[in-house]
């Protein structure tokens, strides 16, 4: 008799594993299938999130920082260090620990909430029945009353820059670099080139970033995107807007890459070059073709506002459907999912989901951009406050940047939080509580904030867009509040 569950999902990565989770903590009988198989050879979940993505990148970015730290900024503190010694190997591996820590972490979750852990493909067969493949190529099928698909994303190739050995890499392969590149190529001024680009760049390499779009970061609010790229111009990194690559050639150890831009065709050698051009929908052998899922247009598996596709008992959630590729969103998308299988009304609001960068120092947003607003001829005021005249920053050497709130003019609701400095994304996430509670600017003015921390930044651009900030002078000249109607 085959395998019965009350929810199979397909994916174990951040969507999928929380998907089981919730779901099994909720008393349906579920089990989580994934073919990932790790550097060792063995199957794991967490999906990219865990194994290639998020945390090796955050590992290898703090490793950087500090190792920036040491070398660029103790000698403000009146600490001087001498042979200051950088260890590559160590730095992977302990990225690679850490993954590893989490990724038995979720195997032990597993357990804990009798999630049936299936290593191996899946493949969604008519009438809710999923076929499973283990690693030793034993096939079976199992019925399910519901199916969550959490398949995920994989890195986008592109034809000038077919992936080598170790040469031309994607960013799965940029976490794995033994040594130092000297002079190092990232294609495309997206989240995961800056972030990797910012990795080796802090490390000693020469980093050039060709970006094919005529404006840098475009999904982010302008005023943080112009001083993003002045700090990250001013660490080293040489970004370069307009050029779109369309051929490389490896000779030996180099490759030499020829882009278009403004002035013509460009060639330019390096010693390693990251493809880092965004990520796709992964469904390649998902579905049977009578499984009624639909796809759409971009290749994306099509659901409602609630991850509902349009076969009955089937839901998708994570970066295989619509929507920011962030794994928050993937994860939330998991538990509304799992809560609406167990019948109750949950929901997922859109509208507040914040997206991080980590350089240094980080940027972080929520919310709508103010170019989002003027489009939508929207009326807004503006508050705006530098971390230069924060004391916590000011302590710490950590100025740069600012805190950018946008209210609706009548109401004064929080329509949107841009934020770059230090720990942008644990001070965005402030804003976005309070508007999932509806906040008003002056409801975060009112607020008491603890002094001295960065958080007073916040609560000064609150208080800001009703022109109200204590501690506005001569910082904050160029960053007042505005209103536009
Ligand atoms: P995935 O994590 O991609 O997991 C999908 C899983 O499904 C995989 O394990 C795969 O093996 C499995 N699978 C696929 N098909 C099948 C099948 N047929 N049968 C069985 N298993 C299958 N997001 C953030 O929010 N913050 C960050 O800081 C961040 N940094 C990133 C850095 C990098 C370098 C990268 C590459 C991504 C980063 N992301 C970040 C994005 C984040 O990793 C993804 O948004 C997130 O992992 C998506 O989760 P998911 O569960 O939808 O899919
Ligand atoms: P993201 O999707 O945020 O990871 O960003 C990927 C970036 O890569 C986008 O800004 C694209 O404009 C850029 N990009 C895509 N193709 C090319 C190309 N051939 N040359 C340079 N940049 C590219």
């Amino acid at each position: 008799m085959s395998k019965q569950f009350d929810v199979v999902v397909i994916g174990g990565g951040p969507g999928g594993y929380v998907a089981a989770i919730r779901c099994a903590q909720l008393g349906l009988s579920t089990a989580c299938i994934d073919k990932w198989v790790n550097k060792e050879g063995k199957g794991v979940f967490g999906g990219t999130c865990l194994n290639v993505g998020c945390i090796p990148s955050k590992a290898l970015l703090d490793s950087s920082h500090k190792y920036k730290e040491v070398t660029e900024k103790f000698a403000l503190h009146g600490i001087t260090t001498s042979d200051v010694n950088m260890d590559v190997p160590a730095m992977v591996q302990r990225k690679d620990q850490i993954v590893k820590n989490l990724t038995m972490g979720v195997a032990t979750l597993f357990k804990a909430n009798g999630v049936t852990a299936l290593e191996g493909t899946g493949k969604l067969l008519a009438g809710r029945k999923v076929e499973f493949t283990n690693h030793a190529g034993v096939t079976e099928t199992i019925e399910a009353e519901n199916v969550i698909i959490a398949t995920g994303s994989v890195p986008v190739e592109i034809p000038p820059t077919p992936l080598t050995d170790n040469i031309i890499v994607d960013s799965t392969g940029a976490l794995e670099f033994t040594e130092v590149p000297k002079r190092l190529g990232v294609i495309g001024a997206g989240v995961i080139g800056l972030e990797l680009g910012s990795v080796w760049s802090r490390l000693g390499s020469e980093v050039v970033v060709l970006e094919a779009q005529d404006s840098f970061l475009s999904m982010v609010d302008q005023a943080v995107a112009k001083e993003a790229k002045k700090l990250l111009t001013k660490q080293g990194l040489d970004i370069r807007i307009g050029a779109r690559v369309t051929g490389s050639e490896v000779n030996g150890d180099e490759v030499t890459v020829t882009y278009q831009d403004a002035v013509g065709e460009q060639k330019i050698t390096f010693d390693k070059l990251i493809v880092a051009v965004g990520r796709r929908p992964f469904t390649e052998g998902l579905l049977a073709g009578d499984s009624g899922v639909t796809m759409d247009e971009r290749g994306f598996v099509f659901v409602n506002h609630y991850c509902s596709t349009d076969a009955p008992g089937i839901w998708a959630i994570g970066d295989v459907v619509r929507g920011p590729m962030l794994a928050h969103k993937a994860s939330e998308e998991g538990v509304m999912v799992a809560e609406r299988i167990a019948g109750h009304k949950a929901q997922l609001n859109y509208d507040v989901v914040p997206s991080v960068i980590y350089t240094s120092p980080e940027i972080a947003s929520v919310g709508r951009t103010e170019e989002q607003l003027k489009a939508d001829g929207e009326s807004y005021n503006v508050g705006m406050f530098p971390f230069a005249a924060n004391g916590r920053a000011m302590a710490c050497t950590d100025t740069e940047g600012f805190v950018k709130i946008i209210a609706d003019a009548e109401t004064d609701r929080i329509l949107g939080a841009h934020i770059i400095g230090p720990n942008a994304g644990d001070l965005c996430q402030q804003v976005v509580i309070a508007m999932e509670f509806g906040s008003s600017a002056e409801d975060i003015g009112m607020m008491v904030f603890a002094h001295p921390t960065t958080s007073e930044v916040v609560h000064e651009a609150a208080l800001a867009v009703n022109n109200a900030a204590i501690r506005s002078e001569e910082h904050t000249s160029e960053l007042q509040s505005r209103k536009i109607s």
